[in-house]
C-alpha cells in the first residue's frame, strides 16, 4: 500500500489530499486551491472518501467528480456539493484491497470520520487529531471539545503504525503514543486548525 500527499507542494492553504494506491486509486479528501493541479495529473480516481465537509477538504470535489466519476463516500452526503454514498459508524469499506473501519468522530465537525485498517495498521484522522499531540479546533460551528475528547478515546488501543491527518505530515513513529498525547492535550488547550 502506497500513501502519498497530493497537497504537499501547494501554496494555497488546503487540507491534505492522501492518495492511496494499490491498483485502485483512492483519495482521502480533495483539498482546495492549487492542489487541484496534482489531482489533474492522475490517470484515474476510483474512490473518494471525505473525512468531513470543511471547505479546505472538499473544495476540489466537483472537479474530481467531473474528471473521474469516482465512487464518493461521506458521513453526511447532504453536506457535499455532489452526490455521495453514506457511511455509518462501524461500516467497513474496501479500499485498495484492505478493509477500513469507519469511526464517527464529531467534535471538530459533526460529519467527521476516521478510517482505520487493522491489516495495514493505518489510520486516517481528518481534523480530529494531528501529529505530536495536535487536535482539531473546536471553536468553529459544530465544534465541541467534550465530543472531540470522546472521539479521540475511540482511537486509543488501536494498533497504528502510520497516521495520516487532515493537516501536517504523516506520523510514522510512536503513533499510538502520539494519539494518547492528543487526548491529553485536548483536555488542556486550544488548537489552530
Ligand atoms: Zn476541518
Amino acid at each position: 500500500m502506497k500513501v502519498t500527499n497530493l497537497a504537499e507542494d501547494t501554496e494555497d492553504f488546503t487540507g491534505n489530499i492522501w492518495l492511496m494506491e494499490n491498483g485502485e486509486k483512492v483519495l482521502i479528501d480533495t483539498g482546495t486551491g492549487d492542489s487541484w493541479k496534482n489531482i489533474r495529473e492522475l490517470k484515474k480516481v476510483d474512490k473518494v472518501i471525505l473525512t468531513h465537509s470543511h471547505y479546505d477538504h472538499i473544495d476540489n470535489l466537483p472537479k474530481v467528480e467531473d474528471g473521474y466519476s469516482p465512487k464518493i463516500y461521506a458521513f453526511q452526503p447532504e453536506n457535499l456539493p455532489v452526490g455521495a454514498e453514506k457511511l455509518e459508524e462501524g461500516d467497513k469499506i474496501d479500499l485498495c484491497g484492505s478493509k477500513f473501519k469507519i469511526f464517527h468522530s464529531p467534535g471538530h465537525k459533526d460529519d467527521s470520520i476516521c478510517l482505520y485498517s487493522g491489516e495495514e495498521k493505518i489510520l486516517f484522522t481528518g481534523d480530529l487529531i494531528f501529529p505530536d499531540g495536535g487536535f482539531g479546533r473546536t471553536d468553529l460551528e459544530e465544534g465541541d471539545r467534550e465530543k472531540l475528547i470522546e472521539s479521540i478515546k475511540k482511537l486509543i488501543g488501536l494498533e497504528v503504525e502510520e497516521m495520516y491527518c487532515g493537516h501536517e505530515e504523516a506520523a510514522k513513529e510512536d503513533v499510538e503514543k502520539q494519539i494518547r498525547r492528543s487526548l491529553e492535550e485536548a483536555k488542556k488547550r486550544e488548537s489552530k486548525y
